[in-house]
């Protein structure tokens, strides 16, 4: 006889542990069922620092309010409307309660830190960072009785009539077991871990893409419930992806292996040009295109050079940067061509109109007469030594994923909407990002969707 629990969850990053917290809490008996040994449980989860929530007043750790109607505007201009604007709205309801709910279950937030992502009046950050913040939503769920399994991979759903009656799990020595339950909550991540698809999204340039997060979301439950008739969302290019040292490992580098200092330098290709605007904007709002952007240059490298001045005004990578006395001998350094470098940075220079440089606004420091020109924070680079970093694109997060509804339920391709299968975080995120991101939306998606599935769940368990 299969074994059989009320509702069974795969995963095991916040999406997955919301639901299975909401789904005791209202009465199911849970069973979550993660792929990553234990102590790489968690999946992107441990990588996070904070989560986009709305609230009306400013808080012990927030600056001020932050309300849902800025909250829609930002995921609008951000999304430039690709986003399921009913299921985005309710998310945005949602959050508000959500900053009491993550607390009650042992979540602890603090003050944001100093940096170029200024996001202290919107943003919570936990006390810890995202492994505390999930350690603290395991302990609540193994007090409550949550049953956890550690490399337990769901590799299949027998849904029969869009009805989900039972899951296979695959575990590490091989062996399958088969788990009958109630009700299913799909919290399994993307598939950005799955270098064979994101190749068969992007073609060549994915070998050169390097994964931010967990080896483990290879979105092999994601492929089973597409197969079997689930609806799709999103598009398999769209992800969140931004520019990180091109010296860090190919997955699980997580946040220290990001660079901040776009803003202060220029950024150059293998030819040593110029690609884009590194002053457009405040680097919040742009350092999400910076991953798109490296991908499309040659081998999908790029560096980004400064000079002395700017060393110290932005958070360090994990990696010390690569310094030289003069432009031709960073150059040599950095594998590029000296003389096509110098006459890049000597152009960008001669392009700078004087200004009051301040990089906590959106200053007079610009170019004139070069192509592209660079919008904010244009200094000549002339001050030794001067330094660089190079460049990847680094997937944080893909976007394809399964449909749903209000109720975190998901759809089915051939129409209507599944009995008992939900999914919550990164697996449905596509349904509110269509493209684009807003710092620290992951993790509202993740927790306000699985509550919701989690609820969903349990309800259905005891009809
Ligand atoms: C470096 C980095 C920094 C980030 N910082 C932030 C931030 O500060 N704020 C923010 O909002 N977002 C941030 N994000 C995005 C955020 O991590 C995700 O949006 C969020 O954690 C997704 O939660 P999740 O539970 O859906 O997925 P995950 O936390 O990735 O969990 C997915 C889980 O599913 C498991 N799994 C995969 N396949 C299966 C299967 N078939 N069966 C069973 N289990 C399976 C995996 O092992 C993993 O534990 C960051 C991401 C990275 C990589």
């Amino acid at each position: 006889m299969a074994r059989q629990v009320d509702v069974l969850v795969a995963g095991g990053g916040n999406a997955a542990l919301c639901a299975a917290i909401a789904a005791r809490r209202a009465g199911a008996s849970v069973l979550v069922l993660e792929a990553a040994p234990r102590f790489y449980r968690g999946g992107n989860t441990r990588h996070t620092r904070n989560m986009r929530c709305a609230h009306d007043s400013a808080t012990a750790w927030l600056t001020g309010p932050y309300t849902e109607d800025e909250f829609w505007a930002d995921l609008l201009q951000v999304t430039k409307g690709q986003t399921d604007e009913q299921l985005a709205r309710m998310m945005i309801d949602q959050s508000k309660p959500m900053l009491d709910w993550i607390q009650q279950q042992g979540v602890r937030f603090q003050p944001s830190l100093g940096g170029t992502l200024s996001l202290g009046r919107t943003n919570s950050f936990f006390l810890g960072g995202g492994r505390a913040m999930l350690y603290a939503l395991y302990r609540t769920a193994a007090k409550l009785g949550v049953q956890v399994e550690y490399e337990a991979e769901v590799v299949d759903v027998d849904i029969v009539d869009d009805r989900m009656r039972s899951a296979t799990v695959r575990r590490a020595d091989g062996t399958t077991e088969s788990i009958a339950a109630k009700a299913f909550v799909a919290a399994s991540g993307g598939f950005e871990a799955n270098l064979d698809w994101l190749k068969e999204a992007w073609g060549p340039p994915a070998d050169n893409f390097l994964i931010r997060g967990s080896p483990y979301n290879r979105g092999s439950l994601l492929k089973v419930l597409l197969d079997k008739g689930v609806a799709a969302t999103g598009d398999a290019r769209q992800c969140h992806a931004v520019a990180i040292d091109a010296r860090a490992p190919k997955f699980d580098g997580g946040i220290i292996t990001r660079l901040d200092c776009v803003v202060f330098g220029i950024v150059v290709n293998k030819r040593a040009r110029r690609f884009y605007d590194e002053g457009e904007d405040f680097w919040p709002k742009r350092y999400a295109i910076w991953g798109r952007l490296v991908a499309d240059q040659p081998d999908q490298a790029a560096w980004v050079v400064f000079d002395a001045r700017s060393l110290s005004l932005f958070m360090p990578s994990l990696y010390p940067p690569i310094s030289a006395p003069t432009i031709p001998e960073l150059a040599g350094r950095l594998g590029l061509d000296p003389a096509a470098l110098a006459a890049t940075v000597e152009q960008f220079n001669a392009a700078c109109v004087p200004g009051a440089f301040d990089h906590t606004v959106l200053d007079d420091c610009h170019t004139a007469g070069i192509e592209p020109a660079k919008s904010h924070w244009a200094r000549p680079i002339v001050e030794a030594p001067f330094h660089a970093y190079p460049l990847r694109p680094g997937i944080t997060f893909t976007y394809l994923g399964v449909k749903v509804d209000r109720q975190a339920r998901m759809r089915m391709a051939a129409g209507g909407r599944a009995e008992n299968l939900f999914a919550a975080g990164e697996i449905m995120a596509g349904n509110v990002l269509g493209q684009g991101y807003a710092a620290g939306i992951g993790m509202t998606i993740g927790a306000v969707f699985g509550k919701i599935a989690g609820e969903g769940a349990a309800a259905h368990a005891a009809r």
